[in-house]
């Protein structure tokens, strides 16, 4: 079959085929590909009648709610780029990220709306430039953009335009906006398919973040492109997600490592068995093999699949096939078809199989930009490859194993972190002299933000002033979970932090 050259021609050709099968279920509707292509349109029509033309950008701070993928076929129909922002940021974060992708209109749920209000007046556009802000569930209503009287006029898009733009955290401390082209997300839902070996019977359910990349592109994007299911979660819940798996009978689980971890410590999970489900992927964050060996118990039917890849990749860059040899179960599986990766030193030249190096990949379902980001572009690119910021090894077989991190992030359960933003926070308070903060192992979530800080006047027993100073500009997941105070942070020679150290010692050899 041929395949779609955009997101719209995709749901075009499953609604074809699966007019009347439920593409989205949430507690509150059900939502059938047929009712799913005619929301998305009526939406789409809204939004060119207020002046949205291809190549606009259209804010969303929604949550998983049956309305987030109405929003991103509307878009898409419309030509216009849709931006998915965390829910969780604060308002000086919302306010870069505002001011940097000047969206032409904001879709927002209620109980977000204060926050955006405030940050969308600070975010440093002129008057004429703000957005209308359109809010589900409140006053301006999302309903006011579902006239159904407005008419739908088609519009050129090509395959190269962008869909997306989502924001990563960024090594200035400032978040990067990654443009994802209709085509970027076309191959990424044709890799699943063909990784996975999905089909029209997957049912998923979607626990983690529609805007995120694992939740936007892994679940809806691909179950739409297979015509599944996807069953959607508001808020992760252990008990709840269990119920919700058992009730539907999804076949389909795909989420962070630190999900499948919360998951496995209820007794709800213990007292079932889950036969039913066929396919359990896990990524974002690294996986360990005691989680790893209880998903195979848990799930004796299904296949396991490590994915790795970053929102740069539009999702996979690489997956774990269908079967595999047991020699290969540390591995994140073998690159999509489409891709090139290749691993580097430091110089940018490929070193021999089974030696360490950086992940650099190429292919169509990479980004080709930052939006508006001219620095970004010049230094995260080379002839197309993207550099991962991954280190790693590729083996004679072609499997990929992930060891570490060139980039100064940390993981926190799949969400990213850039350190520098964190210490930014800290640094701004009266008196802290010098901060550093590291990921901290961590069972549940994989890693966790640790903080060295320097400061003659802090108490080293009671960080609640520092933590609240931190949360004024940070969402929660990044303010630091612990502290210690030390005289002076351990430097090299040329005066870089050697985090390593901390890292190692804890900072006690200083302390
Ligand atoms: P999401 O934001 O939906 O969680 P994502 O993790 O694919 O998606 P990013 O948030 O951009 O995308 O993070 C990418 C980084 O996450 C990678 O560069 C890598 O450091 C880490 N990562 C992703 N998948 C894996 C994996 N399977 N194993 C180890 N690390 C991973």
């Amino acid at each position: 079959a041929q395949r779609p050259s955009t997101i719209g021609q995709l749901l075009t050709d499953t609604v074809a085929r699966y007019a009347e099968k439920p593409a989205v279920v949430t507690e509150q509707q059900t939502l059938s590909y047929l009712e799913l292509d005619g929301q998305s349109t009526t939406l789409a029509a809204n939004l060119q009648q207020r002046g949205i033309q291809v190549g606009d950008r259209v804010g969303a701070v929604i949550g998983n709610c049956a309305e987030f993928p109405v929003v991103v076929f509307a878009c898409a129909k419309a030509g216009a780029i849709m931006v998915p922002i965390n829910v969780k940021l604060q308002v000086e974060e919302l306010q870069y990220i505002v001011g940097h992708s000047k969206p032409k209109l904001l879709i927002v749920e209620a109980e977000y709306a204060e926050k955006v209000k405030e940050a969308t007046r600070n975010s440093g556009l002129q008057e004429t430039e703000q957005p209308e802000i359109f809010i589900i569930g409140g006053e301006n209503s999302y309903s006011h953009l579902l006239d159904e009287s407005a008419a739908f006029k088609q519009v050129d898009i090509g395959e190269q335009d962008g869909a997306f733009i989502l924001y990563t955290s960024g090594t200035t401390g400032r978040p990067k906006g990654a443009v994802l082209a209709h085509i970027n997300a076309v191959h990424s839902v044709m890799n699943y398919k063909r990784r996975f070996e999905t089909d029209d019977s997957m049912k998923t359910l979607v626990a983690v973040p529609m805007f995120h990349v694992t939740g936007l592109v892994g679940q809806l994007l691909h179950m739409f492109y297979v015509g599944g299911t996807a069953y959607s979660m508001k808020r992760y819940q252990n008990e709840h997600y269990i119920q919700l798996i058992l009730k539907h009978e999804i076949n389909f689980l795909f989420n962070v490592p630190t999900i499948f971890i919360m998951m496995s410590t209820s007794e709800e999970f213990q007292q079932h068995s889950f036969g039913f489900v066929k396919k359990v992927a896990f990524g974002g964050s690294p996986i360990y093999q005691q989680t790893f060996q209880m998903l195979k118990k848990a799930f004796p039917n299904a296949q396991l699949h490590n994915a790795y890849g970053a929102t740069e990749t539009t999702s996979p860059a690489t997956l774990m096939p269908v079967s595999y040899p047991e020699s290969k179960v540390t591995s994140v599986g073998l690159p999509v078809e489409v891709a090139d990766i290749k691993i580097v030193d430091p110089e940018g030249r490929t070193v021999p199989n089974g030696e360490s190096g950086e992940l650099y990949i190429k292919g169509p379902m990479i980004i080709k930009e930052y939006w508006d980001n001219p620095a970004a572009n010049q230094s995260s690119f080379t002839d197309g490859y993207w550099h991962s910021g991954d280190l790693g090894i590729m083996d004679d077989d072609g499997y990929v194993y992930i060891r570490d991190r060139k980039k100064d992030m940390i993981n926190r359960g799949g969400e990213k972190i850039f350190s520098i933003e964190v210490e930014d926070a800290l640094k701004s308070h009266p008196d802290v002299v010098e901060a550093a903060v590291i990921g901290e192992p961590d069972p549940v979530f994989g890693e966790k933000v640790k903080a060295f800080v320097v400061g003659p006047k802090l108490d080293p027993d009671d960080f609640t002033e520092l933590q609240a100073h931190c949360r004024k500009t940070l969402a929660k997941f990044k303010v630091p979970e612990q502290f210690v105070l030390l005289e002076s942070l351990p430097r090299n020679a040329s005066g870089k932090i050697l985090k390593n150290t901390l890292k190692e010692t804890g900072g006690r050899s200083n302390a």
